[in-house]
C-alpha cells in the first residue's frame, strides 16, 4: 500500500511545488513507484512536467466532481515510475463546489484508496490555503511535509499551520502525522538562511529533516523545460538535494 504525503504550507512560495515535482521524481528513480497529485488550481505541478494544463479535461476536479473515475484522470508513467494526476484553473471551482457534497472532507481519501495498492508512494501538491482542497489532502495522507523557505517570515503561520494538522488529527483522520519539515532555498552564503534553521528548530518540536535544499537557480529553471530537476540538470546541488532527501522519507518509512 503506497504511503501517502501531504506537502503542505499555506504561505506561497516556499517550495511545496518544487519539493512535491521533484522529490516525486527521485522517489520515481530509486524504482518507488510514485503518483503525484496535483491539488492546486494554479496547476503549477502540472505545467512543469510538461503538460499544457489548459487543454486537459480529465483532471483532479474531475475526480473531485465525480464526472470521472480517478483511474481514467491519471497519466501514467509521464517519466519512468511517476505518473500525474493533473489540475489546472477549474480546481478552484471545486472549494465551493465541495461545500455541498456529504461527506466533502473524505473525496480525495476515497479516491485514492481506489489506486492506492499500485504505488508505493502518492505525493500530493497542496494549495497556499487551508481550505477544503487541503483539508482533503490531508485526511486522505498518512503524513504531511512541511517546505519551509529559509527567509526571515519562516515562522509567521507555523503555528497554524501546525494548529490545523492538530485539528484534522482530532477530527478527520487520526493517524496523520507530521513526517518532516524540510528547508528549502537555504543560501549558505547569508547569516540569515542559518538563523531561520537555528530558530524554527528552536521553536519546532518536529522532525527535521538533514537534507536542506539549497537555493538552486537549476531548480527554478525547469519547470519552464517541463522536466524534473534530475532530468534537467542531474549533477546540479538541487537534484542532489531532492535525492538526498527521497533517501530519507525512504528511510523514514522503515521507521513508521
Ligand atoms: P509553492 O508551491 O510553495 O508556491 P514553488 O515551489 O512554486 O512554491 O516555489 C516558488 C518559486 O521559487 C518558484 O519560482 C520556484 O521555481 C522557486 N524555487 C523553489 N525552490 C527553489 C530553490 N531551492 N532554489 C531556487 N528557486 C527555487
Ligand atoms: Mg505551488
Amino acid at each position: 500500500m503506497g504511503r501517502i504525503i501531504a506537502i503542505a504550507n499555506q504561505k506561497g512560495g516556499v517550495g511545496k511545488t518544487t519539493t512535491a515535482v521533484n522529490l516525486s521524481a527521485a522517489l520515481a528513480a530509486k524504482g518507488k513507484k510514485t503518483l503525484l497529485v496535483d491539488m492546486d488550481p494554479q496547476g503549477n505541478t502540472t505545467s512543469g512536467l510538461g503538460l499544457d494544463k489548459n487543454e486537459l479535461d480529465k483532471t483532479t476536479y474531475e475526480v473531485i466532481t465525480g464526472e470521472e473515475k480517478i483511474q481514467d484522470c491519471i497519466i501514467k508513467d509521464l517519466f519512468d515510475n511517476l505518473s500525474l494526476l493533473p489540475a489546472n484553473r477549474n480546481l478552484a471551482g471545486a472549494e465551493i463546489e465541495l461545500m455541498t457534497v456529504d461527506k466533502m472532507q473524505f473525496i480525495m481519501k476515497e479516491n485514492l484508496q481506489k489506486v492506492r495498492r499500485r504505488y508505493d508512494f502518492i505525493i500530493i501538491d497542496c494549495p497556499p490555503a487551508l481550505g477544503m482542497l487541503t483539508v482533503n489532502a490531508m485526511t486522505a495522507a498518512n503524513t504531511v511535509i512541511v517546505p519551509i523557505q529559509c527567509e526571515f517570515y519562516a515562522l509567521d503561520g507555523l503555528t497554524q499551520l501546525i494548529y490545523t494538522i492538530d485539528l484534522i488529527q482530532k477530527s478527520l483522520n487520526p493517524r496523520l502525522k507530521i513526517e518532516g519539515v524540510v528547508f528549502t532555498m537555504y543560501d549558505g552564503r547569508t547569516n540569515l538562511s542559518l538563523q531561520v534553521v537555528e530558530n524554527v528548530k528552536s521553536y519546532l518540536n518536529q522532525n527535521i529533516y538533514k537534507t536542506i535544499i539549497p537555493r538552486n537557480v537549476r531548480l527554478a529553471e525547469a519547470p519552464s523545460h517541463g522536466l524534473p530537476i534530475n532530468v534537467y540538470a542531474p549533477r546540479s546541488s538541487g537534484a542532489e538535494s531532492y535525492n538526498l532527501l527521497a533517501e530519507e522519507v525512504i528511510e523514514n518509512g522503515g521507521k513508521k
